[in-house]
């Protein structure tokens, strides 16, 4: 008897996972993971979680027949609760780059990512390059495990250039630059421009760090969820919803 039990335990669970492999973990539910400090793509307004990745998302979950429930979680959090399978996929504004392509799969991109340094109207840094100037010794101010701390740290502080001070939010970091302790802020430029603009003082340099893709990450482990979410995002980004969604939160200058 207890012999057929654990057969019969075996082979649900085998079916479960059958069912399971590269599908949402829930049957209704999508679950999106992202960090919701970083407007226009994602921010908190009166308790809820908006934003250009949070519309995009729930469009895509309404093609596919899921429901969307988003997560707020710090930005270094994001890849491994996606590759451990805890949220079904992440949208953050987030890069694609060689290494995370490691640990996740990204879908195609839906929007370009500029990385523009923020500095003090006054300051004497007036381009990317003189962070690197001989002798700089720029306190740069970074999102943890963003790009901009990726590429600031192997830039410049592993060169013995400067030194990077890592926040938990943008905010924080250009609430760091306000009052001095660091010189600048590499961060992507669609927040730079919300935080230069609720702290007067600050500008962002002409002068551009870095040009980037963001895509939506999936794990490894789910090709079929990658598959739909992909196909999901292209149908959007053909019918003009996903470039609406982006216009209606950065209006055209
Ligand atoms: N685009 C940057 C990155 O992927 C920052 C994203 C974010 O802070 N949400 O690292």
């Amino acid at each position: 008897m207890k012999k057929i039990v654990a057969l019969t335990l075996a082979l649900m669970m085998a079916v479960c996972c059958l069912a399971g492999c590269g599908e949402a973990k829930n049957e209704n539910i999508l679950t999106m993971a992202t960090n919701a400090e970083f407007p226009p793509y994602e921010y908190m307004e009166n308790n809820e979680i908006v934003g250009i990745d949070a519309e995009i998302s729930r469009a895509i979950a309404e093609k596919l027949g899921y429901e969307l429930v988003i997560e707020n979680v710090d930005f270094d959090s994001l890849i491994p609760g996606v590759q451990t399978g805890k949220y079904d996929f992440a949208a953050a504004g987030m890069t694609v780059t060689e290494d995370r392509l490691e640990q996740v799969d990204f879908t195609q991109s839906y929007a370009t990512g500029i990385q523009s340094i923020i500095v003090k109207e006054d300051s004497p840094i007036t381009s990317a390059d003189d962070l690197f100037a001989d002798g700089a010794s720029t306190k740069i101010g970074v999102q943890l495990a963003t790009t901009g701390d990726l590429y600031c740290t192997w830039d410049i502080e592993d060169e013995g250039l400067g030194s990077v001070e890592r926040y938990n939010k943008g905010a924080d970091a250009v609430m760091a630059l306000t009052s001095g302790k660091v010189d600048c802020v590499v961060i992507d430029n669609e927040p730079a421009k919300v935080f230069v603009q609720n702290n007067p003082g600050l500008k962002i340099l002409d002068t551009e760090y870095a040009v980037e893709d963001y895509a939506i990450a999936v794990s490894k482990d789910k090709p079929e969820l990658l598959e739909s979410i992909n196909k999901a995002l292209g149908e959007l980004i053909a019918d003009g919803t996903v470039q609406s969604i982006i216009e209606k939160y950065i209006p055209a200058e």
